[in-house]
């Protein structure tokens, strides 16, 4: 009898939801994507209030309609001169991002909430709150004072990631700045500043980011790092052969140290085609000079209708990599580098986008794909968030174990 009410009830909810109950594939847990980046203007410039329609691919509502839980929005500074007019102009542009990340939160506290530990993460997954989480891209804001890394920390900095693109007095980069006098070798690797901004992550609770960070400096962290450390956000260099992208032999280091590799969606990262490349920089060219500017502005060019038009005639022509294209080096970490040891990362609004996962209403195509691909809702829930919720919470752990020995 009890039995046949069960069934009866499963037709009957079957019925109300209009599918079987088989198809009640569940969101993950907590979904998480650990790069995001901001535009300068975010929420001073009306085009970019979140809690609004916006053109970004991360907004508010996009979030929550396609069911993305939690973003690490991004400090992101650009390589400059390590001088200290250089340096004060990197931390006044970081502090316009934290300022940023703050006014968003305060703006719409019903909606969104900082959250700096993974169980505020869960916390406000559970209020019915998404979680903004902060970033820093590039150590240069740091300007070259161990202090401000622990300002850093206060602002409610998680991840710190040594370099970008260009060298700095962290540590070489994947990819050195002919313009900023970088010559390829020698690749110094982590320097003097860099091993301190390490050993003090360790002890704030900051993980280390090896994204954009030269090959002889991740082995150079992997070496001196005590806790487990993350690449932000990078793909796999045996299916694209891009020095922003890891070997097997890093992703396999990085997993052994108990760290998570965040799959990068930048289309270059994921399959290179020169073609498309040329294609996109000559359009830039084109709609900068239209503009009447010199150079091509993301931030000021990329959401007129003249380059968004202009982006669908070349995919029209040239497809982009796929979502399912992503889920190849996704499988490909798996298989080298352990289930436990792989994430997400859009770089959406910092030049990511796919066919199928081009902003953050389109978080459960990439949720199906990796089902196409064969992985478990248990392992989806791992690669969703889990893996890096599991890393931040060892290195917040290891933090607090160290602090009492200091
Ligand atoms: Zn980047």
């Amino acid at each position: 009898m009890k039995r046949f009410n069960i069934l009866v009830s499963a037709i009957v909810l079957a019925l109300a939801f209009g599918g079987t109950a088989s198809a009640a594939q569940q969101d993950p847990p907590i979904t998480l994507d650990t790069h995001v980046d901001i535009p300068f203007g975010l929420m001073h410039d009306p085009r970019f209030d979140v809690g609004k329609q916006t053109p970004l691919q991360v907004d508010l509502d996009k979030m929550k309609r396609g069911g993305l839980d939690a973003v690490f929005f991004i400090v992101y500074v650009e390589q400059g001169p390590l001088t200290p007019e250089g340096y004060k102009h990197a931390m006044e542009q970081a502090k316009q991002k934290y300022d940023a990340i703050d006014l968003m939160v305060h703006t719409y506290p019903d909606r969104i909430a900082m959250a700096t530990s993974p169980a505020q993460v869960r916390a406000n997954k559970a209020a019915g709150k998404l979680s903004a989480m902060i970033g820093v891209e590039n150590g240069y804001s740091l300007g070259h004072d161990i202090k401000n890394l622990d300002e850093a920390y206060k602002r409610g900095a998680r991840y710190v990631g040594l370099a970008h693109m260009g060298n700095n007095d962290l540590c070489t980069s994947s990819t050195p700045e002919a313009s900023l006098g970088d010559t390829p070798l020698p690749e110094y690797g982590l320097t003097d500043f860099g091993r301190d901004v390490v050993k003090r992550d360790n002890e704030l609770g900051i993980m280390v980011d090896v994204s954009h960070s030269s090959d002889r400096c991740v082995r150079d962290v992997l070496a001196l790092s005590t806790a487990p450390i993350i690449a932000s956000h990078s793909a796999a260099r045996a299916l694209d052969n891009h020095p922003r992208n890891l070997s097997d032999e890093l992703l396999r280091a990085i997993a052994a140290k108990g760290g998570v590799i965040q799959v990068v969606g930048v289309q270059d990262f994921i399959r290179l085609d020169p073609a498309r490349q040329l294609a996109q920089k000559a359009l830039q060219a084109q709609i900068a000079k239209q503009a009447g500017d010199k150079e091509f502005d993301s931030e000021k060019h990329e959401y007129l209708p003249a380059y968004i038009e202009g982006m669908k005639r070349i995919d029209a022509a040239l497809p982009p990599p796929t979502v399912d294209d992503y889920v190849k080096h996704v499988k490909h970490i798996v298989d080298v580098a352990g289930i436990d040891h792989v994430g997400i990362a859009s770089d959406f609004d910092g030049g990511g986008g796919l066919a199928g996962w081009n902003d953050a209403t389109q978080t459960r195509n990439l949720t199906a794909a990796l089902r196409r691909a064969g992985f478990s809702d248990q392992d989806i829930a791992k690669i969703w968030g889990g893996n890096l919720l599991r890393v931040w919470g060892e290195v917040e752990q290891h933090a607090t174990a160290n602090h009492g020995k200091r």
